[in-house]
Order: C-alpha cells, then sequence, then structure tokens
C-alpha cells in the first residue's frame, strides 16, 4: 500500500486548497485564520465553490456541518448539494453561505436550561481551523455550534477560546522574557484504549448494547494477572482490523501511529502522533467513530467505554500537551534544564496552575463511567498531583533554596533531549500512576476517560496555564531585571506550590494519606466533583479569559449532573430489566431441572445423600429469593429517584441510594451464575467475552 497517496486523500487540506483555490482567495483565507478574522462573504463562496467541486468529484452527494453537542459524540445535518433550476434540471450547488453557517434545530441537544433562558435556536459555524473532509459520501465541516444569543452549546467553542486565550498569553510571557513570540500554539496527542470482543457476544449482552459496560458478569478464572496481554502477539482478526482502522483513519489525515495490546485480556491502544490541538480533538472524535464502525465490519464490537468489565483494567485516554512557538516546543528542557530560564517557568507555571484548579482539573475527567476507573489502583487516583521526576525536582529544589544545581557536571543529558533518562535515572521506572505527569517535552494527563472528548482537558489545561502566565508577564514586565525576577519566581511558585508534586506511587493508601496532610484535594465520584464548577474561584476564572459566561458555567453544570443520573438510571433499568428477564427464568428453569433429576433418583429409592442436587436447589433457590428482593429494592430506589425535584439531590441519591443497590443485586447475580450449569446461564460469560477468539 502506498500511504503517502492515500494519506489525507478525503481531506481538503492546505495541498488542496493551494492547488484548488485562485491565489488571492487562499492568501486571503490564510491570513483570515491566522489573524483569527472572519471571512469576507465573496473569499468563503469562492473556497465553498472549490470545496463542492472537489467533495463531489470525490464521491461527495451530500453536505454536513459537523459539531461536537455536549453528548460528547459528534452530530451532523445532512443536506444534499442539489437545487432545482427547473422541474426537471438540478444542479449541485454550495454557497459561502451555508459552508459559514447552518441552523440545526437546538432544542434537541442539551443545553442544560440556556433553551429556556434564550432561544431554541441554535447555529454551527464554520471553523476554518481544522479541515473539512468527506465520510460516506458526505462532506463534513468542522463546525462551533452556539445558541441564538451566542452562548455556546457544544464542546469546540470553549476549547476555540481557550486556545487564542492561551496562545495569546503564551505570546505575552514570550515577549516579556524577551523570546521570540509569534505563531504559537498547543498540541495534542491522543492516546485511546479501548477493547475489542465478538460482535454475536456483544449482542447477547443487553447490558453492553444499552450501556456500553457490562452490569453482571463473575470473575472469569483467568484475567490480567500474568500480564501477558500487554504488549504480546495482536490477535490476526484484531491486527486485520487495526489495519484497516490505520488505512481509513490515514485518508481522513489523521496521524494514527502506534497500535498495541493493553494490560486488559481483549484491550488495546492506538496513538496518533500529535498535531495542534483543535485538530487532535477533532480527530479523536473521528477516530471513536471509526474505531466503532470498523469493528462491525470484522464482526467484532470496539467497546470505548471506561469500565466494561468489572475486575480488569478499564479504559482510559492520555492527552499529552504542550506549548509550541514556531517549531520550538515551549517544554523542552534541552541539554542544560537547570540553566533554561523559560522552560523552568513553564514548567513552574504548569505545576503552579494544576495546583491552583486541581478541582476543574480533576472535573475535566469527572463522569459516571470514568468513575468506576479513578482511584480503583488501575488508573490515576481522584487526587490530582503532578510528577516531574527526581532531577528536576532536585532543580527546582536548589532554586527555592539559592543554591547551584550541583549535579550539572556530572549529568549534563539526564533531563533533555531525550524523553526517558529524566525518569531512569534513578532506577523508577516510567511513573504510570501520575495522573500528571511530565514526560520529557510535554505533560501527559492520563485521568480523562477512553470515551471522552478531549476538548473539556484541553480546554481546562490552556486556561489554568494562561492564567498563571499572564500572571508571570505582569512580574516581568514590571521588572527592571528580568533573569533575576524570572528566577525568583521559579523559587517562589515552587516553594508556594511543591505540594502538589509527587514522584511516588499513586496507588498507594500511603498517597491519600499523604495527600491529605498537604491539604490536596480528593474529590472521588463525579457527584463529589461537580459543585467545584461554581466554585466563585473558577466562575471568575473563566468569565475572565472569555471561555465561559456565568450562565454558560450553570447550565454545563446542570447538563452534567443530569448526564450522571440519566446514566445510571439507564443501567439500574437494565440490571432489572436483565434479572428478572434473564437471569431469574433461567435460574428457575434450571432449578426444575435439578428437581427432576433429584425426585426421579428418589423415586428409584435412591438415598437422599447421594442426592447432590438436593442442596444445589436450596442454595439456588435462596440466593434467586435474594436476587428478587434486590431487583425490588433497586426498582423502588429508581423510582424514588424519579420523583427527586432538584438535579443535584437526585445525583447524589443515585450514588448513595441507587448505586450500592446495583451493587448487591449484581453479588447474588454472580454468584448464581457461579453456580448454575454454564450452559444454562442465559448471557455470555466474561471468559467468553474476554477470550473468544
Ligand atoms: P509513549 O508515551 O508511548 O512513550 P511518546 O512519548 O512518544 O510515547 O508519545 C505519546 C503521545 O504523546 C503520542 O501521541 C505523541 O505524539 C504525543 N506527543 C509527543 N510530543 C508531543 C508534544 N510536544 N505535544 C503533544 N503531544 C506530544
Ligand atoms: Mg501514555
Amino acid at each position: 500500500m502506498d500511504i503517502s497517496a492515500i494519506f489525507g486523500s478525503k481531506v481538503f487540506n492546505d495541498t488542496v486548497m493551494r492547488e484548488r483555490l485562485p491565489k488571492d482567495i487562499y492568501k486571503a483565507f490564510k491570513a483570515a485564520v491566522k489573524n483569527k478574522k472572519s471571512l469576507d462573504l465573496p473569499v468563503a463562496n469562492a473556497i465553498a465553490h472549490a470545496m463542492k467541486e472537489w467533495a463531489i468529484e470525490n464521491g461527495a452527494t451530500h453536505y454536513a456541518h459537523w459539531f461536537q453537542p455536549m453528548t460528547g459524540i459528534t452530530a451532523e445535518k445532512h443536506d444534499s448539494f442539489i437545487s432545482p433550476v427547473s422541474d426537471s434540471l438540478v444542479i449541485m450547488e454550495f454557497s459561502g453561505k451555508e459552508l459559514i453557517k447552518s441552523e440545526p434545530d437546538a432544542s434537541s441537544f442539551p443545553s442544560g436550561g440556556l433553551r429556556a433562558t434564550f432561544e431554541a435556536r441554535g447555529y454551527t459555524n464554520w471553523d476554518p481551523t481544522s479541515y473539512a473532509f468527506i465520510k460516506d459520501n458526505t462532506l463534513c465541516i468542522p463546525t462551533a455550534f452556539c445558541s441564538y444569543g451566542g452562548e455556546a452549546l457544544d464542546k469546540k467553542t470553549p476549547l476555540l477560546r481557550s486556545m487564542e486565550c492561551v496562545d495569546r498569553a503564551t505570546e505575552r510571557f514570550l515577549k516579556a522574557l524577551g523570546e521570540e513570540s509569534d505563531n504559537v500554539y498547543t498540541t495534542i496527542g491522543a492516546e485511546q484504549e479501548y477493547f475489542l470482543i465478538d460482535r454475536d457476544l456483544f449482542k447477547k449482552r443487553r447490558d453492553l448494547v444499552y450501556t456500553g459496560r457490562t452490569l453482571f458478569g463473575a470473575k472469569p478464572p483467568k484475567g490480567q494477572e500474568l500480564d501477558d496481554h500487554y504488549f504480546g502477539t495482536i490477535r490476526p482478526r484484531v491486527l486485520a482490523y487495526m489495519q484497516a482502522l490505520d488505512e481509513e483513519l490515514w485518508k481522513l489525515g489523521i496521524l494514527a501511529k502506534t497500535e498495541h495490546n493493553e494490560a486488559a485480556p481483549s484491550q488495546h491502544e492506538l496513538a496518533p502522533i500529535f498535531t495542534n490541538s483543535n485538530v487532535a480533538v477533532d480527530h479523536n472524535q473521528l477516530t471513536m467513530e471509526i474505531m466503532k464502525r470498523m469493528a462491525a465490519k470484522f464482526e467484532l464490537a470496539c467497546l470505548l467505554h471506561e469500565k466494561p468489565f468489572e475486575s480488569v483494567n478499564g479504559s482510559g485516554k492520555h492527552v499529552n500537551w504542550s506549548i509550541s512557538q514556531g517549531d520550538r516546543n515551549l517544554f523542552k528542557p534541552g541539554d542544560k534544564p537547570h540553566e533554561n530560564i523559560s522552560f523552568l517557568m513553564f514548567l513552574i507555571a504548569t505545576i503552579k496552575a494544576v495546583d491552583e484548579y486541581q478541582d476543574l482539573i480533576r472535573l475535566s475527567a469527572a463522569s459516571a463511567g470514568n468513575d468506576h476507573r479513578l482511584g480503583a489502583c488501575e488508573a490515576p487516583p481522584a487526587i490530582v498531583s503532578v510528577f516531574i521526576g527526581s532531577d528536576l525536582e532536585e532543580i527546582l529544589e536548589c532554586y527555592e533554596r539559592g543554591v547551584e544545581y550541583c549535579k550539572k557536571d556530572s549529568m549534563p543529558l539526564e533531563t533533555g533531549v531525550h524523553a526517558l533518562p529524566v525518569i531512569n535515572k534513578d532506577g523508577t521506572d516510567r511513573n504510570r500512576t501520575s495522573p500528571f505527569a511530565f514526560t520529557g517535552n510535554k505533560f501527559e494527563f492520563r485521568m480523562p476517560g477512553s470515551s471522552f472528548s478531549v476538548a473539556d482537558p484541553a480546554m481546562v489545561l490552556n486556561t489554568v496555564v494562561a492564567d498563571v502566565l499572564i500572571g508571570f508577564s505582569e512580574r516581568l514586565e514590571g521588572a527592571d531585571d528580568k533573569k533575576t525576577e524570572a528566577k525568583r519566581i521559579i523559587a517562589e511558585e515552587y516553594k508556594n506550590h511543591k505540594r502538589v508534586v509527587f514522584n511516588g506511587n499513586n496507588y498507594s493508601e500511603e498517597w491519600r494519606e499523604e495527600a491529605k496532610r498537604r491539604g490536596l484535594m480528593e474529590l472521588r465520584t463525579t457527584v463529589d466533583a461537580l459543585p467545584r464548577l461554581l466554585d466563585e474561584k473558577n466562575v471568575s476564572l473563566y468569565v475572565r479569559h472569555g471561555i465561559f459566561t456565568r450562565s454558560e458555567l450553570e447550565s454545563r453544570f446542570e447538563m452534567q449532573l443530569e448526564n450522571y443520573s440519566k446514566i445510571i438510571n439507564i443501567e439500574a433499568l437494565t440490571m432489572i430489566n436483565m434479572s428478572r428477564k434473564d437471569i431469574a427464568p433461567a435460574v428457575e428453569k434450571y432449578l426444575g431441572e435439578l428437581g427432576s433429576v433429584a425426585r426421579s433418583k428418589l423415586d428409584i429409592g435412591i438415598s437422599r445423600e447421594l442426592c447432590p442436587e438436593i442442596k444445589a436447589v436450596e442454595m439456588l433457590s435462596s440466593e434467586l429469593v435474594e436476587l428478587i428482593g434486590a431487583t425490588d429494592v433497586l426498582e423502588s430506589l429508581v423510582r424514588k429517584a424519579g420523583d427527586i425535584g432538584g438535579e443535584y439531590e437526585k445525583a447524589e441519591f443515585f450514588k448513595d441510594e441507587v448505586i450500592p443497590a446495583m451493587n448487591k443485586l449484581r453479588k447474588h447475580a454472580d454468584t448464581l451464575e457461579e453456580n448454575v450449569d454454564r450452559r444454562a446461564w442465559p448471557i455470555p460469560s466474561y471468559g467468553e467475552l474476554m477470550f473468544s477468539f
């Protein structure tokens, strides 16, 4: 396969634009994007025309504004290009107006109250900084989605706002340092974990179909304890899937690079090469969508849920994040990090930002699904801390104490150039337990869940770091000796914020205690974390930088609570349904079989002692009674939850009452599964799901 020939073949990218747009139009377009200005209509018309011609040549018949509403997945409204010129004649048309703006009905998307206070109308606006592409014979135009009054109804608008904010803040900061400052942008590489299971088995599990995760399932005899899956040989069917997936992603210009097996059986990872953060967010959305669709072609199902299976590792999304100026990665330590003032300032700015806004960082990884993962000793805990490695820690310690960094001659390269030596020095491996790790030339944020949009984590990182950089700039701008002032800032801020730096094992119980002593927050669940969104300090941050208005934040708070409750509600209803319609009847049937075996044995005079079926019937019957009782309890709690008026109280009730009742029901079902004939059990077992092919 000639990869270079297919790469980006479905993308209206820079090369295509240069080829197809009149020179002056191309220039006007580039200038508008660079200066973040909107396009004149004639320019938009010319671009729309070229786009349409290119799309039709490549098989497209429709166009769609492609956007990312608060549901977390993408939405698209398809229109065909046709336009009638007479009764029997149509031409293919696509105007600049249609390119720039569309009006999908906003009332069917979550808006958390914005819809009530404002108009139901919503607009999608072309985002010219992410390329249009063809998917399923449709020209997809990346857009931002907002209400009639301009309130963001999506995940992209705040992301774009935060990107402008951090770009400006970084430019100002670099200028204050006396360094080159044009062309600043943030970069993201989003590593994606997922599970692949057989599609027929998937369809037999209502829990997977309705909720994306298994709500029942006894532990299989073998899980991930042998660590034989991580980086193991990829099974042929999966390999074929990965190759087809890569090819499809490459056509869309997505830099899919690494595919390997992950820790849990049937778990895998895809890592792309990093790119501009807005594009990386779009690409990750597309990647998730195509992963699912491609799976169907191979008779597989792709599970993107954070915790599809109890007792084996769940899936996350590692958001690698950095800031660049031109070709220069601002988080690259260089050969002598201890002398690299601008690097150390970016490092300390991030540490300070993460410490000051631990709650927002935590919130950007909060969801009902991810609650199963964070803090479960397989993924970062719900406590936010930063790993920087012992070398950088020592350098910052020296700054704080005002002493020379003494090891500089003996280890010139250890924190520089290469990603690994920083961490390898004292024999520790790369710290995989940290929620927020400096990995050589970027930060890796590991808390987000596998099904998340990268937009939220990226938006939060951009905003909090921008806020700190602005503060640093003010100090530098007012100082006569910038270098001395910079060193002073590093020393002071390290002292103020080093409590958030932790290089040890984040999974340990000692760390939880230590974190408490240090005054770090532990927001264990989504419901615990969400109210922080409306803390005055956080509202003020977002409003100050123009990322969210207060009403946008309030609406997001509502939406996330609502979403949480809805998810648990669906899960609970699914459990009730499966318990009554699948599990209980299957156990009854099996009990009947056991009973008739016992009866016929007794009939021919065999003693009770030789009828183990009787004991089994007793034991299973009592578990069945428990199962039915637990199902009834769960049902009444779900009904009760439905009557609770306040969104927060409702979510709390789901967390504190409904989830424990679900766990109880599951326990009885799993015990029954362990004691019932394999052939009698109505749903595929964990063993079958994870080890079937
Ligand atoms: P690993 O974590 O497996 O060692 P890498 O460190 O090479 O792999 O990269 C992990 C992810 O981080 C990849 O998606 C990579 O493209 C991304 N990445 C590398 N450099 C940057 C950067 N400067 N900004 C954002 N992401 C980056
Ligand atoms: Mg990683």
